[in-house]
């Protein structure tokens, strides 16, 4: 762990093997922590906010610093991206360009970390100055998940930085490699001591601590509903700021005029990659009644050919998921599925190639005959599930598609604009994307609308999140007003 500019073990010198999820070999022994790791790592970054420089350093030095770490990242880019393949099992092309992405969302946040000093206000009152001003919000607890490891943290430590604010991170405990690496990176940049600090274990202890702590003034986490409603919780300790971003249930629309080629890929690549260990997945496939079984069978054809493999092999196109328990809980889904009615029309289980029997593997599988009010349409899979609907007219598209509790992303094809834009205006979502499928990028904001989250991520609005906003009134000219007498 990192913590006060200084590497240290867990209080408790308990210590974590973290496995590769392709062939469960042990790849890292990380330190363990608990309650007295976090405590200690809020301590430093709270003494690092109330007497240190960093809040109060001028925002374009703030840059540069961060600036350095997008070049360090681009630097040890190989390193970091095997590193993430072994930790999560992705494939590398996958890991590379995780880390590309990386690197832009810390070029981004150095760029506009001074750009904004805030306004002045046409003040009401006579010879008077009325301004606003921006300030970091202080110590800022930032919990990520295990499907993007570093990528989820930069969108929380990049921004943080920039708005001149110190920090506590705690990545997912399966997956904690490439996070360390990057406080190396930080260290290399020149980040004052006590500004960013790294403790590594479960969420219920040293991740629980960062939400309840009243020393934290802001807590960022992104990961799962259920966790996201407990932080909620613990965070109303002190009335702490909060950021979530939480799961999808992200629907894929088609319409009959949609290029069809270019739609099934792109259906295909929605729910299948990262084995649909994605929080934006296209895992709720909605097809217009006449291209549906043209659509379908097409889409068979193409995921039964997705080779699944070792993330370091060039030909692999798809790793294993994450953990025993994570294939457990998406093949109990399955299960469910086939029990409500839903018709399985491919994978449904585990490979059979003895290569990957150590892994935790699971094939691409495809349900057709879903309902909207089937558990597997409703809720997250996070695995490589996709559940298919028929419908009929674009009113019927939008209102399924809006039917869930989550509300992060989705999608609308047809080459008849009009119709997609009045889709996307109708959608309940975070992001809409228009013929296209994933993109996200630094410069536009990333949230959910619904029960996929508060607050929004990356853009101009995912460096606000990280600001007060503080009014600042000057009397030029003062007099008294002689109100009591
Ligand atoms: P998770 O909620 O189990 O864990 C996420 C993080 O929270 C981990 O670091 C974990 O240790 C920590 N945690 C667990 N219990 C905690 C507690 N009581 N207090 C504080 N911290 C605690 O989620 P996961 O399984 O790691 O990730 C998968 C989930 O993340 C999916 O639901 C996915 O949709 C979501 N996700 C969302 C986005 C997004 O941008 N909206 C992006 C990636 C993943």
């Amino acid at each position: 762990m990192y913590i006060n500019g200084e590497w240290v073990e867990a209080v408790s010198k308990n210590t974590r093997d973290i496995i590769s999820p392709f062939d469960q070999e042990i790849v890292a022994i990380t330190a363990e922590g608990d309650e007295r790791d976090s405590k200690q790592a809020i301590e430093a970054a709270r003494k690092a906010f109330d007497q240190g420089e960093w809040p109060v350093t001028p925002a374009n030095e703030r840059g540069e610093v961060v600036y350095r770490i997008a070049h360090l990242i681009r630097k040890y880019k190989e390193e970091l991206a095997k590193l993430e393949t072994l930790d999560t099992g992705k494939t590398l092309e996958e890991s590379r360009a995780d880390m590309n992405d990386i690197a832009n969302v810390f070029l981004y946040f150095a760029g506009i970390a001074d750009k904004d000093g805030g306004s002045i206000i046409s003040s009401p009152l006579p010879d008077s100055e009325s301004k606003v001003v921006k300030e970091p919000v202080g110590v800022c607890g930032q919990i990520s998940p295990w499907n993007y490891p570093l990528l989820q943290a930069s969108w929380k430590i990049a921004p943080a930085l920039a708005a001149g604010n110190t920090i506590v991170v705690k990545p997912s405990e399966i997956t904690p490699l490439t996070t360390v690496k990057i406080f190396e990176l930080m260290e290399q940049a020149g980040v004052p001591k006590g500004v960013v600090n790294l403790v590594l274990g479960p969420g219920y202890n040293v991740g629980s601590e960062l939400s309840k702590n009243t020393d934290v003034d802001l807590i960022s986490f992104t990961g799962g509903i259920k966790t996201g409603k407990k932080i909620m919780q613990a965070a109303s300790t002190n009335v702490k700021k909060i950021a979530l971003e939480l799961g999808g249930k992200n629907p894929n629309i088609v319409f009959a005029d949609a290029d069809f080629e270019t739609a099934v890929d792109q259906a295909m690549n929605a729910v299948f990659f990262h084995a649909g260990q994605v929080c934006s997945a296209g895992a709720r496939l909605l097809v217009e009644e006449s291209i549906h079984d043209s659509f379908v069978d097409e889409l068979v054809k193409r995921a039964k050919n997705i080779k699944l493999g070792n993330g370091f092999d060039e030909d692999t196109q798809s790793g294993p998921l994450i953990s025993a328990e994570h294939r457990a809980k998406v093949e109990e889904y399955v299960e469910t599925g086939k029990q409500e009615g839903a018709e399985l029309i491919l994978g449904g289980k585990r490979p059979d190639q003895e290569e990957l029997q150590n892994g935790f593997f699971y094939l691409p599988t495809i349900f057709t005959h879903c309902r909207s009010d089937m558990k597997i349409v409703q809720e997250e899979v996070f695995g490589p599930v996709l559940t298919i609907e028929k419908f009929s007219t674009k009113e019927e598209a939008v209102e399924r598609a809006n039917s869930t509790i989550y509300g992060l992303a989705g999608a609308v094809w047809s080459t008849d604009i009009g119709k997609a834009e009045w889709a996307a205006s109708k959608l309940r979502m975070g992001t809409v994307w228009i013929n296209d499928f994933h993109p996200y990028f630094a410069q536009a904001p990333w949230g959910g609308y619904k029960q996929s989250g508060l607050g929004r991520e990356l853009g101009h609005a995912g460096l606000e999140e990280y600001q007060e906003t503080k009014h600042i009134f000057r009397n030029r000219n003062p007099e008294p007003i002689h109100w009591f007498e």
